[in-house]
């Protein structure tokens, strides 16, 4: 708005200059202009006047070398002076001397102003304004009648010419005439003014119309400039928020590479998408491990968040691409979307590596320009790509984590995982006392033998399952190899821990498995329990300790639970009670044939 005030100020001194200089013009240049006029046509028309004048004459211009005129000439001479308001006309021949004059008391003089005496060497016209009134020019008093005209006293504009004469190219006098040119001369100044008038209202409006122009040129400037601002700040505004989206996907995927769990990965997506689209609530699902339906995993500015939602709810999943749902367009809400209120929403799938691994689910602000929506739609795409991967890497490491850490026949956890965790025991937990209950399958090669190794195998497993079942806790089982198993029980106290394995020995003789249509015989185990206090022996002594009392199970006839020495405090009655009972593998019986 500076520039409109700076404008008007600048319009408002240039009017006022203007006024200013036609008042001056207004009231001192006309009069100047008149006599500069006048001069002018003196110079080009009174040699013309004079010789107009003496052509009249009798004898012409020669009246002048004769010195005389007739009285004829005389008259016309007076008609002439009074018709055309001359105060004075003088004839004058080239000595100087006045030989007819309108006032006849000058006639005889012999006048030697400088001016005549120029005009009569040079032959040049002589012109002068002089206020005067006749009583002054003609050098005597006002006539009677005159006496009380006030007009004639005043000042009259008088114009005083002298107009040389020459005869065959010589000079032969002069005409010198002072004549009245009020009226004529008001006249002027009138037509000179209105002339000025008009030129300058004629300037004025050119020059309005010139500074409007202006005016308009440097508003258009202005506003040419000023878009041209706008163009540049929305370009500049657009590069930071393309850099910072750039610095927030970066980091956000250098997060995601070293999250590893699920968990970590929802916490940063929320973190980072919730920031980078703030226009945008927003859900992750991903496919649970038995690919049948989709866990609910985070959300964010407030977007809706279901445990769970089936594949077929979701136009993304089913069509295995990005699905765009708009109200007004020819489009459907997908089912898990039933309940949003968003009238936009789009449904994006986690592809990594030819796999749909999850989804993501975003209502967009619906007052949100279709610029900023695409711009949305854009960044969410990008961060899918990379949360898809991120997810993907996760699942992997879960995969590799249980490869290396599970058996996989049983899925119960390794001996790698043992020797691990009993590493960690010993670094962290060293005080914290735990039992081992060490399993062995008793004459399983027979098992095998007679109803083979998938059978045998079978057998494994519902082993497997029922001592993973045994555990809570931080307790856990796992199979070492072979028919051997072993539980970790800590926090245990050796009592219980003997109470605990002869349960497991019971429940193992009450398996019940079926294979190839038939219902396989039950199996024995023999167990040996081993404690570790949380001082003394080393973990390596509690193990060999165990397997020392399984060996002595195996010994003393099997399918019976034997305490290590460390372990003494075993109740009598219970092992009694498991000695009577004989292995089972001397009495499987044979597979009907
Ligand atoms: P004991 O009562 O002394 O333990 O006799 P055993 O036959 O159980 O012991 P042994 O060590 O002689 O035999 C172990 C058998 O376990 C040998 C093998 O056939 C069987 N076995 C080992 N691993 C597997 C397996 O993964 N699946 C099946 N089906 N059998 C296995
Ligand atoms: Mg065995
Ligand atoms: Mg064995």
């Amino acid at each position: 708005m500076r520039h409109i005030g700076f404008a008007r100020l600048w319009l408002g001194t240039l009017l006022l200059l203007m006024a200013a200089g036609l008042a001056l013009i207004w009231t001192l240049a006309p009069e100047a202009v008149a006599v500069h006029l006048y001069r002018q046509v003196a110079r080009v028309e009174s040699q013309n006047y004079a010789h107009r004048l003496v052509a009249g004459f009798e004898n012409g211009a020669r009246s002048f070398l004769l010195g005389q005129i007739s009285p004829e000439d005389s008259r016309t001479l007076q008609t002439i002076a009074t018709s055309e308001r001359i105060y004075r006309l003088d004839l004058i021949d080239q000595s100087g001397r006045v030989f007819w004059s309108s006032v006849p008391e000058v006639i005889g003089q012999t006048n030697t102003p400088s001016d005549l005496h120029m005009a009569l060497q040079s032959g040049k016209s002589f012109f002068e304004r002089i206020h005067a009134n006749e009583a002054e020019v003609s050098g005597r008093p006002a006539a009677p009648a005159e006496a009380d005209d006030t007009d004639a006293q005043l000042d009259r504009e008088v114009n005083h010419e002298i107009l040389p004469l020459t005869l065959n190219g010589r000079i032969v006098g002069a005409i010198e005439r002072y004549q009245d040119v009020t009226a004529v001369n008001a006249a002027w100044i009138d037509t000179i003014r209105w002339t000025f008038a008009v030129i300058g209202g004629l300037a004025g409006i050119a020059a309005l119309f010139g500074v409007w122009r202006i005016h308009q040129a440097s508003k258009q400037r202005l506003a040419t400039m000023q878009a041209h601002v706008q163009t540049e700040n929305a370009y500049l505004a657009e590069q930071v928020r393309v850099g910072r989206e750039v610095r927030l996907l970066g980091e956000f995927n250098e997060w995601l590479q070293s999250s590893q769990s699920l968990d970590e990965l929802y916490a940063m997506a929320k973190r980072f998408i919730g920031d980078m689209l703030p226009d945008v609530a927003g859900s992750i699902y991903v496919y649970s491990s038995t690919r049948d339906v989709l866990d609910g995993g985070c959300s964010w500015n407030g977007g809706v968040l279901h445990a769970h939602i089936l594949p077929e709810e979701c136009w993304g999943l089913r069509r295995g691409r990005t699905y765009v749902h708009a109200e007004g367009a020819l489009t459907f809400r997908c089912a898990h979307a039933h309940d949003d209120a968003a009238r936009n929403s789009i449904c994006i799938p986690f592809l990594a590596h030819g796999e749909t691994v999850g989804m993501m689910y975003l209502c967009l602000d619906d007052d949100l320009r279709a610029e900023d929506a695409a711009n949305q739609h854009r960044l969410a795409q990008m961060c899918a790509e990379r949360i898809s991967l991120a997810i993907a890497n996760v699942r992997m490491r879960d995969e590799l984590q249980q490869q290396a850490t599970r058996d996989v026949l049983t899925g119960l956890y390794n001996r790698r995982y043992l020797m691990d965790r009993l590493d960690r025991h010993a670094a962290h937990e060293a005080d914290t006392p735990f039992a081992i209950v060490s399993i062995d399958v008793d004459h399983f090669k027979t098992f095998n033998d007679v109803y083979g190794h998938e059978g045998g195998d079978e057998v494994l497993r519902a082993l497997g399952d029922l001592l993973g079942a045994t555990c809570a806790g931080c307790e856990f089982a796992c199979r070492l190899g072979g028919e051997e198993f072993m539980l970790v029980l800590p926090q245990l106290s050796a009592d219980a821990a003997l109470e605990r394995a002869e349960a497991v020995r019971l429940a193992v003789l009450q398996l019940s498995v079926r294979h190839d249509g038939k219902t396989l015989p039950p199996v024995s185990v023999s167990i040996g329990v081993a404690h570790y206090s949380g001082s003394g022996d080393s973990l390596a002594d509690v193990l060999r300790e165990a397997d020392e009392a399984l060996y002595a199970a195996k010994s003393t006839g099997r399918n019976h639970v034997v305490a290590a020495q460390g372990a003494r405090a075993v109740r009598p009655a219970l092992i009694a009670a498991a000695r009577n009972q004989a292995p089972l593998a001397a009495s499987y019986p044979a597979p009907p044939a």
